[in-house]
């Protein structure tokens, strides 16, 4: 592995020494943010919370949270704790739930950011002999610019695709020889779908994917794997946070292992705010402790995830983060019932679907209706009415007793659901137009 990004000795180091360092970095972050973000400082005045107040790193819960609310309240700088002239690049969200809020980066949050996914991709095997297409949007969306930095700083021949162009796509997937890629995990069900309807899966050279930015199925990770003959590899972040590379699966495939040097997790019950323990699924909660333009504190990222602090199998004793179920935002409730859509792919892929769906929620004389569009491949196409209803029947009884609640399953014919280059589009709920 290349040495300077495989740091193994920080990596594997134990929890007492990883602990020492958070608390160092977080007393200094906490410090410059009080002195250099207003609203930081109003909050702590307000709870009488000072700086010199944080002794351990319990004393982290004394905090207050931030939400992506005060990025919109604030926006567009209001939160940057350094001039702008030391802001050497902007970033937004992508906007997939509400208006838009914007980042900043110095030189060297850009420098600590691409060595985490220098540190990722090292872990992943993937280096100088690789050549690595980089099919995350380019642009405002971290996810291009995020990868595209760390593939070149371990020494990858980097392909700036970006999204878009699905034939353009395999073309330079195959003529260039792309050994690895990144892009979202249904942008790569996509492309191997369409690899696959084009015979050229064995001319590639690829043998590993670096996905992330949306939730995805450890089910969907083993069909992307066995059709595209790779090793997929999940990949956490957010914009507010700072981006792809937060936290990072290593070959194990058990967990993402957050960047608890750079990163603090918690995991919180999201309605009394206290603290889940360990193994229990709640609210992710992160602190940024080196971010120079724009330090986090406890913010709040409404992403439902759990984590675990045993050492995992590769020797590495930062925590892992689970995949990320869904946002709180994306938890359907339907007739009294929370569901996933992680639930739903679940159940799809153990049936031998392919991950295409979309689920249809709606109120009709107050009663919600619950649809699940699925989409039959070539292969298990069938014309025979009888045999499509049997289909739906079984789908219908396997989600009944999944969730409790059985939708009407609708299967619809090859390729007619939109696929999307960036972000999936799983939920219509239409009640929201109502209400
Ligand atoms: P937006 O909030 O507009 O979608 P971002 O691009 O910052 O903007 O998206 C970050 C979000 O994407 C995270 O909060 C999380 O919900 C989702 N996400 C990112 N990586 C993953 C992942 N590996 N698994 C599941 N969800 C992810
Ligand atoms: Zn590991």
């Amino acid at each position: 592995m290349a040495e300077q990004y495989w740091q193994k000795e920080l990596e594997t180091a134990p929890r007492a020494e990883i602990e020492a360092l958070q608390l160092k970095r977080l007393k200094e972050t906490v410090e410059r943010e009080y002195a250099k973000v207003p609203i930081y400082r109003e909050r702590m005045d307000s709870t009488g919370v000072r700086p010199e107040d944080i002794k351990t790193l319990d004393d982290i819960r004394r905090l207050p949270f931030t939400v992506k609310q005060d990025l919109r309240d604030t926006y567009p700088y209001g939160m940057f704790a350094v001039d702008m002239k030391d802001v050497v690049r902007l970033h937004a969200s992508s906007g997939t739930t509400g208006k838009q809020i914007v980042v900043g980066y110095t030189a060297n949050d850009l420098s600590v950011w691409a060595n985490l996914i220098a540190r990722q991709l090292t872990a992943a095997g993937i280096g100088k002999d690789d050549f690595m297409q980089v099919a995350f949007g380019y642009g405002l969306f971290t996810g291009g610019l995020g990868l595209h930095d760390g593939a070149q700083l371990v020494g990858t021949t980097v392909i700036p695709i970006s999204t878009g162009n699905t034939a353009r796509q395999l073309t330079v997937l195959k003529d260039f020889g792309a050994t690895a890629i990144c892009c979202t995990p249904s942008y790569a069900m996509y492309l191997a779908e369409s690899a696959e309807a084009a015979g050229i899966v064995g001319d590639l050279k690829l043998r590993a994917g670096i996905f992330g930015a949306e939730p995805w199925t450890e089910e969907m990770r083993r069909q992307i794997e066995a059709k595209l003959h790779i090793k997929a590899y999940d990949i956490y972040g957010l914009t507010e946070v700072m981006g792809p590379g937060v936290s990072y699966e290593c070959s194990c495939q058990k967990g993402m292992h957050v960047n608890e040097d750079h990163f603090i997790v918690e995991i919180i019950d999201p309605d009394t705010c206290e603290p889940v323990p360990d193994g229990e699924y709640g609210e992710i909660v992160y602190t940024s402790l080196t971010k120079e333009a724009f330090p986090v504190i406890r913010y709040r990222t409404r992403d439902i995830g759990m984590i675990t602090r045993e050492p995992c199998a590769c020797g590495r004793t930062f925590a892992r983060m689970s995949k990320p179920r869904g946002r709180t935002d994306d938890m359907l409730i339907i007739r009294g019932v929370n569901v996933f859509p992680s639930q739903i792919e679940t159940v799809l892929i153990n049936l031998g679907y392919a991950p295409n769906y979309q689920i249809i929620v709606d109120r009709v004389n107050n009663l919600d209706t619950f649809e699940v569009r699925v989409e039959i491949s070539d292969e298990n196409f069938d014309d025979s009415v009888a045999a499509l209803a049997a289909r739906e029947k079984k789908i219908t009884e396997a989600m009944r007793s999944l969730l409790g609640i059985g939708p009407k399953i609708t299967l619809v014919n090859p390729r007619s659901i939109a696929r999307s280059e960036g972000k999936a589009k799983r939920v219509i709920d239409l009640r929201k137009l109502t209400d």
